[in-house]
């Protein structure tokens, strides 16, 4: 009887095998590669030819335009990075010092972090299983006992604070249950900011991640399914919020032909003209990309369909995924099994496979299990507990499919 651990290195090598024999000299297989196949080395080139490699440019103006048409937002913003895009995305949104502001306990620490830089506190919910993302039903259970709606805001009971606003995050590609969370922001007067660092080219009923909210936003990292080296944006349908995101994250200089006057405290977050150029070029690629990952996901669907233990992550009802990272949950076994041998299960997939060179990786940390917000206010978390021992992240990569 083969283990578990040996059964899904054979599973990955079905299904990876023959991409790699097709790439001799490989050693091992990534988590998620970038790939530059289209127009990148030109159009870097012809930013550096024109000497506008930094902070103004033609690139820029065109990437956020492109950004724009591509998700359906009226606008987009570039910026640096995807946790400053977050961070001024919940300034315009009105988080102030002192504020609570939901996240989900599940994801990567720059959705926390970027609610910190505003002075505001982290106040974590729990997810679904079959989203990864925030539970709307739990959420309501959660804020019915535990706030309290006075005129035109709401607070929590226990700290007095007002909560102010409400940050989904996609979980890797997969939108979540945005009707749901539309719903509970507007019962309790919070504003809806969507974290859509992952989930470029995803899609909730048709309509793009991202701009559900009163604004969203987007990472380039080098890890995202298209990259600018670093990069992010800010999506906005409000032409005054947009022009403020712009304004704010190029030091608030009012414009004039030379004079230096900044209106406000602004940042330097704007993206250079050098990234936006290589974001263009991969933006022409990601219809390549999606179709790729969707094939990859079918070729990993075949390969675990055998394995009655594990369940490969599927796009959720109503939801089209970009299938940024895909993903395999360890099921709860029979009764007998508590979640502790799930871990070590887990873990020995994890050693097993890496030790094989093929790279697979946990979920996050859990944000409440981390030093700096340890002490932050939380719902009941059982569900994120519970996958964050049971997913493993497969290699993801466009160029395996
Ligand atoms: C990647 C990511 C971000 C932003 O990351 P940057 O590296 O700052 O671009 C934010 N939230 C989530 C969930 C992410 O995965």
């Amino acid at each position: 009887m083969t283990t578990l651990p040996a059964a899904i290195i054979a599973a990955l090598r079905t299904t990876l095998d023959p991409t790699l024999a097709s790439t001799p000299g490989t050693t091992g297989v990534a988590l998620h590669e970038p790939r530059f196949q289209g127009n990148e080395q030109r159009y870097v080139q012809d930013c550096i030819a024109s000497t506008f490699v930094s902070s103004v440019g033609p690139y820029v103006d065109r990437f956020e335009r492109e950004l724009a048409a591509y998700t359906g937002a009226r606008r987009a913003v570039a910026v640096v990075n995807g946790t400053a895009a977050l961070q001024v995305a919940l300034q315009l949104a009105g988080v102030e010092a002192g504020d609570e502001v939901i996240v989900p306990a599940l994801t990567f620490v720059a959705t926390a972090n970027a609610v910190h830089y505003r002075g505001a506190i982290p106040h974590f919910a729990d997810s679904a299983p079959d989203t990864l993302g925030l539970d709307p039903t739990a959420l309501r259970d959660w804020l019915q006992t535990t706030t309290e709606r006075t005129t035109g805001a709401c607070r929590n009971r226990h700290t007095g604070r007002r909560l102010r606003a409400l940050v989904p995050m996609h979980t890797f590609g997969h939108p979540c249950d945005l009707d749901g969370l539309l719903a509970i922001a507007r019962d309790y007067r919070l504003t809806l900011v969507e974290d859509a660092a992952e989930s470029l080219g995803s899609r909730y009923h048709g309509r793009h991640t991202g701009t559900f909210g009163l604004l969203g936003t987007l990472s380039f990292n080098g890890n995202k399914i298209i990259t600018t080296g670093g990069g992010g944006a800010i999506l906005t349908d409000d032409e005054h919020l947009a022009d403020q995101a712009k304004h704010l994250t190029t030091t608030a200089k009012r414009p004039h032909r030379w004079e230096y006057v900044h209106d406000a405290i602004g940042y330097n977050f704007r993206l250079p003209n050098l990234n936006a150029a290589l974001g263009c070029a991969q933006l022409e690629q990601l219809p390549v990309f999606l179709a790729s990952k969707r094939r990859l996901y079918g070729r990993y669907r075949d390969a675990f369909a055998a394995l009655p233990t594990v369940r490969l992550m599927q796009e959720p009802p109503g939801g089209d995924s970009n299938y940024w990272l895909q993903t395999l949950i360890l099921e709860e076994g029979p009764a007998e099994f508590a979640n502790a041998s799930l871990a070590n299960q887990r873990d020995a997939i994890l050693t097993a496979t890496n030790d094989a060179g093929l790279m697979t990786r946990p979920a996050w940390t859990l944000m409440h299990h981390l030093e700096p917000y340890r002490a932050c206010p939380r719902a009941p978390l059982p569900v994120a507990e519970s996958l964050a021992q049971r997913i493993i992240n497969l290699p993801s990569s466009a160029g395996l499919a």
